[in-house]
């Protein structure tokens, strides 16, 4: 058994404008980082329309198409934009996640990483947002439920922002346990503790500005663990986003890279115990360069650690 690397080329192809902060520069770093790991390096397939619309209508689909620039960039909100392959990006992005869900499930490999721009954990059902046009991380629960048969995946998400659009996507999901840590207060102000889901399979971690790796650890070891042990998943999701990282410059945690190490492990470890080690991960944010390659580096070889 081996870790899967899935990524493709047209992730480069969206580009956003000169100082946003998710940027081509990301992936290139990440891809760098894995350059000398032993994966199974697999390419995305662009996800389909069926794929799409387990989570999104088609008005979502259509509104993206629409809006697509002929040069240069397009605008969706304060901080979403879109270039002329954005779209090709975006589906090989949830293409992805869902190649490594067949992947894993399929025995072709034990995990993978989707190494994957734009990020998905932000996009609602009809809002693209915060970077992220499609929620690449719920339409790959709902493949793996609705496709594979699964009666039970669970989404973990690291990112340093609320996922509010996984939390959106599987709100009346009872299949699916979404469990969610972010700095709070921050953009986009929501994720608190009262916001349980529609059957109470959700769970909001916030974690305090300027806190670091010890309070993380506290918080998944009493609150995230124990949930994910009762809840018994088939298959562990995880929304791996870098920037709770120190050096990051979009949030104000205070992660190491060998916080990042240990939190992979101990997911891995659950997942061992759990569901046969299947996990699936896929890459959320992440905004310093050499702060994300190395921590997404470090996450990989837990992995891969975990799949020999
Ligand atoms: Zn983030």
């Amino acid at each position: 058994m081996t870790t899967a690397l899935i990524t493709h080329a047209d992730c480069l192809g969206h580009v956003t404008p000169p100082g946003h902060p998710e940027r081509v520069a990301r992936l290139d770093h990440v891809l760098h980082a894995m350059a000398a790991l032993d994966l199974l390096r697999l390419a995305a397939p662009r996800a389909g329309d069926a794929d799409l619309l387990r989570c999104h209508p088609q008005a979502h689909l259509d509104r993206i198409r629409a809006a697509l620039p002929a040069g240069g960039a397009a605008q969706l909100d304060a901080d979403t934009w879109l270039s002329p392959g954005s779209e090709e990006a975006a589906r090989r992005a949830a293409g992805a996640a869902v190649r490594a869900v067949d992947a894993v499930l399929g025995g072709e490999v034990r995990n993978a990483f989707c190494a994957t721009r734009p990020p998905g954990h932000h996009a609602e059902q009809e809002t693209p947002m915060g970077f992220c046009l499609f929620g690449n991380v719920a339409i790959a629960a709902r493949h793996a439920l609705d496709h594979h048969g699964l009666e039970r995946v669970a989404v973990v998400d690291f990112d340093v922002h609320h996922g509010n659009g996984t939390q959106a996507l599987l709100w009346d999901e009872p299949r699916a346990l979404l469990v969610t840590s972010q700095q709070m207060p921050l953009w986009p102000g929501s994720g608190a503790p009262s916001e349980r889901g529609a059957h109470g399979q959700i769970l909001n971690v916030p974690l305090a500005p300027r806190s670091g790796g010890a309070e993380m650890r506290a918080a998944y070891e009493t609150l995230v663990f124990p949930r994910l042990d009762a809840f018994a998943p088939e298959l562990l999701l995880i929304s791996a986003g870098f920037d709770a990282h120190q050096d990051d410059p979009l949030a104000e945690l205070a992660w190491s890279t060998e916080d990042f190490r240990w939190l992979s492990r101990e997911l891995c470890r659950r997942a061992e115990t759990l569901c046969g080690g299947r996990v699936v991960s896929v890459l959320e944010g992440g905004y310093d360069l050499e702060a994300l390659a190395a921590s997404a580096r470090a996450h990989v070889e837990e992995l891969i650690e975990a799949g020999k």
